[in-house]
């Protein structure tokens, strides 16, 4: 079975979706939801690579799609299927997530085409700095701020920093998710995959079944899954299956995450049962969370889905039809924007850091990031009952509010 997406499938047009659902429970003006249904900006570069002897074009982005709360926020993803539409579902997702946890950011993301996996240290080194180069003019710690995403990491961030730092003068607030030497916040790496635990646990109560014990299933073992089996192990969970690009691994009695975590990929970690990369997602099982791509619960798999619950690491792994199956069937879908947004909360700590020049200890970041991330599940879950709809639309009506109020107050449109 291949996680292939169904060719119908446009991540910018679900996303737009469910603004206008959002629009509609709030009875906004359609020209008020067009404008929040529309990017603001976007640009589109061309990334030469010495390769061998000869040189490789490769394709990047940014898109910003709102400044309407404040600076635009969001990662850059390094993937061969990264195109421009990709980037602007994944800019809008940024916006309606910084609202919704209620940070003064906006929302961006960037990307470039390129399959990761097959760069070496410095051929990443060379994409991101001409990609910071590329696009200084657009970025900055009040402008535009990147941080990591599927494919780039800390060290990426810092490369990053310092091509920016060569060209606009010191700033470390120009970018987040930087290694802790070198101006990044203790817990910010382990933040999304903590939210997403804790989220997690909260959904479970929530609904009046055992955090301890509870059978979890995560596809992805990266920078969010891996964290967020840990999270999930240590709150008395149950890790029974873990995967990432290489292929899954299964304990039905659970699995030592920390002992994983050495592994380069999960190829060589030492296990018994093993089951393909796609599989792992069809597992019976209290808690999935799908930590790798977008569109990995599609129309093509959404029958074989046995979990009761979903929490959605990655961005976007569920397609609009296959989430409309699930919760017909039964399943509660905690969304992205609440479920990953711990990776921009902890973002967001590390830029306020940097800009005062004042760190905290990692206990504050952690206790500072739970007491937000529980504000705003017990937020979602309010509004769900107020409008009786489910989480996601919720979410939706939180983030589209507080956005569409910006826009009103800033007195600059309809
Ligand atoms: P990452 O590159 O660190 O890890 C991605 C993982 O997915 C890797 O283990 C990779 O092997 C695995 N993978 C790739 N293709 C797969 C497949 N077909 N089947 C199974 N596993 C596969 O990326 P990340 O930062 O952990 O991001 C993962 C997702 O979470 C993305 O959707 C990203 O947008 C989202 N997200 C990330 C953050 C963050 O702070 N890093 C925040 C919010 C959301």
């Amino acid at each position: 079975m291949s996680t292939e997406l169904p060719t119908h499938h446009n991540p910018f047009s679900e996303v737009n979706e469910k603004v206008a659902i959002a629009g509609d429970f709030l009875h906004l003006k359609p020209g008020l939801v067009q404008a929040m249904s529309t990017c603001e900006r976007e640009v589109v570069i061309a990334i030469p690579l010495r390769r061998g002897d000869d040189v490789e074009v490769l394709t990047g982005y940014r898109v910003q799609h709102s400044s309407a709360r404040g600076p635009r926020k969001g990662g850059i993803r390094f993937h061969q299927d990264v195109d421009l539409n990709e980037v602007r579902a994944l800019a809008s997702l940024m916006t309606w997530k910084t609202a919704l946890i209620d940070v003064p950011f906006g929302g961006a993301k960037g990307g470039v085409a390129v399959d990761a996996t097959q760069l070496s240290a410095i051929e990443k080194e060379e994409i991101i700095r001409r990609w910071t180069r590329s696009l200084v003019h657009v970025l900055g710690h009040h402008r535009d701020i990147p941080a990591p995403d599927l494919g780039t990491d800390a060290k990426t961030m810092a490369w990053l920093m310092d091509e920016y730092h060569r060209l606009e003068g010191f700033q470390p607030a120009c970018v987040t998710g930087k290694p802790v030497g070198l101006f990044g916040a203790a817990g910010r790496e382990e933040a999304t995959g903590r939210g997403v635990a804790h989220i997690a646990a909260a959904t479970l109560k929530e609904n009046g079944v055992k955090v301890n014990g509870a059978r979890v299933v995560v596809q992805g073992f990266g920078n969010v899954g891996k964290y967020a089996a840990l999270i999930c192990e240590e709150l008395g969970m149950k890790v029974i299956a873990v995967s990432d690009v290489t292929g899954g691994v299964v304990n039905r009695k659970g699995l030592d995450i920390k002992s994983l975590m050495v592994h380069p990929t999960l190829a060589s970690a030492d296990v018994n049962e093993r089951v393909g990369a796609a599989e792992v997602l069809e597992i019976e099982c209290d808690v999935l969370i799908p930590a790798a791509l977008g569109g990995v619960i599609n129309d093509g798999n959404v029958d074989r889905i046995k979990a009761d619950f979903i929490v959605e690491g990655a961005n976007q792994p569920i397609t609009s039809s296959a989430d409309k199956k699930l919760r017909a069937a039964g399943s509660i879908i905690v969304p992205d924007i609440l479920a990953n947004s711990g990776g921009v909360m902890g973002s967001y700590f590390e830029w306020t850091q940097n800009i005062q020049e004042f760190s905290w200890p990692i206990e504050k970041f952690r206790r500072e990031l739970d007491t937000r991330m529980e504000q705003a599940f017990t937020n979602t879950h309010k509004v769900s009952k107020k409008y009786k709809t489910d989480l996601r639309t919720a979410a939706f009506i939180v983030a589209v509010e507080r956005v569409s109020q910006a826009f009103e107050m800033r007195g600059s449109l309809v």
